[in-house]
């Protein structure tokens, strides 16, 4: 079923626990309010260039750049987010957001998905039943209805596709150069708040015709992975030998280490 009928309840348990896709402006902004910004990296090997005719692989790729990890030729999709445990630092007691006016645009769609590609579960979200029962048209025919949402799901998307030099040039300058393999987790990277905002208010004009960064390693906590992106050339790296610090591995499925211990 693709109609879905909705109304916030102003519950307020879409904002907790959450990292935030944000675009490059947003992250900036959430910084200068004090917020945490995340860098998550995840990489796809990218041998041969998919049919034009692809769209899941050709969305891939208007929202990564272009790298190397070891011979393999991958593309990184970088995420900025904002990055909190608990509510949100804007949501106030009343649950309602203390920064409405100027909230993400991840926030504005919210039931909505960011990836054209997923297709809006009630069951995947946080909204209680209530939400769902009301007279109110939100989805028909796999279509957001409301003008406003349609609008920040674009910008979102776009914002995200056109924010691929910038963030290959902030990975490069913060010497970012570990990522996932997409669909296993995510890399996070947490630079200070004073070097990621500095980077963020002085973007290069040109900095679209800069080259990547070529010598990503990719992290996976999976034994079978890690022998895999060895043998096609990459540079694996297994999340149990990394040391803590200001970047760790966010993987979707338990560790499985190699069977003669971490690497
Ligand atoms: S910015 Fe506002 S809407 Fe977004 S998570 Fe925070 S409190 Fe919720
Ligand atoms: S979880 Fe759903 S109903 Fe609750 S505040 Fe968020 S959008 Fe509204």
């Amino acid at each position: 079923m693709s109609d879905f009928n909705f109304s916030c309840t102003q519950c307020g348990k879409c904002c907790h626990n959450l990292r935030l896709p944000l675009t490059h402006s947003e992250a900036s902004a959430w910084l200068q309010r004090g917020g945490t910004v995340e860098i998550l990296c995840e990489a796809i090997p990218w041998v041969t260039e998919p049919a034009l005719s692809d769209a899941p692989a050709m969305h891939k790729r208007r929202r990564s750049f272009l790298a190397c990890s070891g011979e393999l030729p991958i593309r990184v999709i970088v995420i900025l987010t904002a990055t909190f445990e608990g509510a949100c630092p804007h949501l106030g007691r009343d649950m309602r957001c203390g920064i409405y006016d100027h909230r993400p645009h991840v926030c504005r769609i919210y039931p909505a998905e960011v990836n054209p590609f997923i297709a809006l579960s009630p069951s995947h979200k946080q909204c209680p039943p209530e939400a769902w029962a009301s007279p109110t048209p939100f989805m028909r025919a796999n279509q957001v209805v409301d003008a406003q949402t349609q609008l920040h799901m674009s910008l979102l998307r776009h914002g995200d596709q056109l924010d691929t030099g910038i963030k290959a040039w902030i990975c490069r300058e913060l010497g970012i150069r570990s990522t996932s393999l997409s669909n296993e987790g995510f890399m996070a990277h947490c630079p200070s708040r004073e070097a990621l905002l500095s980077l963020l208010q002085n973007i290069p004009p040109d900095v679209d015709g800069m080259p990547s960064q070529n010598d990503w390693s990719m992290v996976t906590n999976q034994a079978a992975t890690f022998d895999a992106l060895g043998r096609a050339g990459a540079k694996p790296v297994y999340a149990g030998s990394l040391a803590s610090g200001p970047s760790q591995y966010l993987g979707f499925r338990p560790d499985a280490p190699p069977m003669e211990g971490p690497v």
